[in-house]
């Protein structure tokens, strides 16, 4: 009933996320062949437009154009398309008709400390719902899942409250968010009973605090309400990690969730643990090697994602700055037809802690960085704590002048989160480099925890 009157409501505003879901739903367990060659049809549809009324693709693709969308061999000789290109050709990766599509933009934190700005439509944001719920539902199928977030919440950093149309949606989709940005023991014992009353189906949480709460639970013997699931993204899940969130929400399955906020969600993994489920609906995923050739099984690479609902904005061969490794098993015991990445080896955090115990999330950070500040002035950025008080962050200016505007506003809820006290220095950096294993650390604490 409630998902008839959420599809109903959307559906009002031009957003048919059930008509999609249910297209998902159909081929969640579909032959892999009739999945892939869907897939290709989408490509080669994308691609088409991209050829006619993307400026961005318009002469790489004009041999594509040409030969009528046959040759989709032509797709596979494109470079990729970095977050740094993205950023300084979005105009012309616009798609000329966009505004036919009552296009808009949103801003991305991605996972390589590059923030970006993207455009996007109603048609693609209802693709990149349905497929949230498709991966909701592998925990059941009767959604709306009641839902505690353990999320960050910019309304709690910034002691307002929630306005009245907010507490509506969260009460319609039976959901609840925690503010996750900084936590001490009070609050998680807070956290515990807030679970135990609202008894969720569903635990939605950024990794890190979703292991210092279980972690906590685990210490304090508390007794805490079993869901159906706790889905973790925003980081990398450890088997450390899940294990012991597994076991402090009473054995319970962990499913590791993978997105982005200018793509979407691109894998989760299923109950049966056996690897992440890539969304091949609405995205195509690569793993390549540094020549841009697929990796074999058990090999890894890196991510490139290549949009295929965004028509206002197509992403041909994005690289995330992530990276996966592809999986040995062909097919997943739950027998969905998605294919899998073993492991995704992607955004690094440290959390923060205050002198009194408090740990903040490093997602915390790259929140502010990425979406809420985001006037494209940054390029790069790292935030590290030296001491309890004192703070170091290292950027990569696009745009000095407005940098220097938009720190004030920056400053505000690093020191409402951090304390009044706290020193916050910051360093002009030519280049922040990512880490040997080529990952990006995001966040990084210097004190001995
Ligand atoms: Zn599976």
């Amino acid at each position: 009933m409630r998902k008839v009157i959420i599809t109903g409501l959307l559906k009002s505003q031009g957003k048919d996320v059930g008509a999609e879901y249910e297209n998902l739903k159909q081929l969640e367990f579909a032959d892999y062949d009739l999945v892939k060659k869907r897939q290709e049809e989408k490509l080669r549809d994308l691609l088409l437009h991209c050829a006619k009324y993307v400026p961005y693709y318009k002469s790489s693709l004009k041999a594509f154009l040409e030969s009528e969308g046959k040759d989709l061999s032509l797709f596979y000789s494109l470079p990729a398309l970095t977050k740094k290109e993205l950023k300084e050709h979005k105009d012309l990766l616009t798609s000329t008709d966009c505004h036919e599509r009552a296009c808009y933009k949103n801003f991305s934190g991605g996972s390589t400390g590059v923030p970006v700005a993207f455009v996007q439509d109603k048609h693609s944001w209802s693709v990149t719902i349905a497929q949230k719920w498709l991966f909701y539902s592998f925990l059941s199928d009767t959604l709306p899942l009641k839902n505690i977030k353990l999320w960050g919440s910019d309304r709690d950093v910034m002691q307002g409250s929630l306005g009245w149309k907010a507490q509506l949606k969260n009460l319609l989709y039976k959901r609840k968010v925690l503010n996750a940005f900084a936590m001490d023991e009070d609050k998680m014992r807070q956290f515990v009973k807030e679970i135990n009353a609202f008894k969720p189906e569903l635990i939605e949480a950024y990794v890190e605090p979703a292991a210092a709460l279980a972690r906590f639970i685990l210490k304090e013997g508390i007794s805490v309400h079993k869901p159906l699931g706790v889905m973790t993204s925003a980081g990398t899940l450890y088997p450390d990690m899940k294990d012991v969130i597994c076991k402090a929400f009473g054995d319970c399955p962990v499913l590791d969730k993978y997105g982005s906020r200018e793509v979407g969600d691109i894998a989760c993994s299923c109950k049966e643990n056996s690897g992440l489920h890539l969304n091949c609906f609405s995205l195509f995923v690569e793993i390549l090697d540094e020549n841009m050739r697929e990796v074999k099984a058990g090999e890894i690479g890196k991510v490139y994602v290549t949009t295929l609902d965004n028509y206002s904005m197509p992403l041909l061969r994005y690289e995330l700055g992530d990276m996966a490794r592809v999986a040995k098993e062909k097919k997943c015991s739950c027998g969905r037809s998605m294919p899998l990445v073993s492991e995704i080896l992607g955004r690094e955090m440290n959390m923060f802690v205050k002198r009194d115990g408090t740990l903040v999330s490093g997602e915390f950070f790259i929140h502010f960085f990425s979406s809420v500040y985001n006037d494209d002035s940054v390029q790069r950025f790292q935030v590290v704590q030296k001491d309890y008080e004192e703070l170091l962050i290292r950027v990569v200016l696009k745009d000095k002048e407005a940098f220097e505007k938009a720190k004030p506003k920056l400053l505000l809820p690093i020191r409402k989160i951090m304390g009044e006290s706290c020193r916050i220095d910051f360093e002009e950096c030519e280049d922040i480099p990512p880490l040997k294993s080529g990952k990006f650390l995001y966040t990084v604490c210097e004190i001995d925890k």
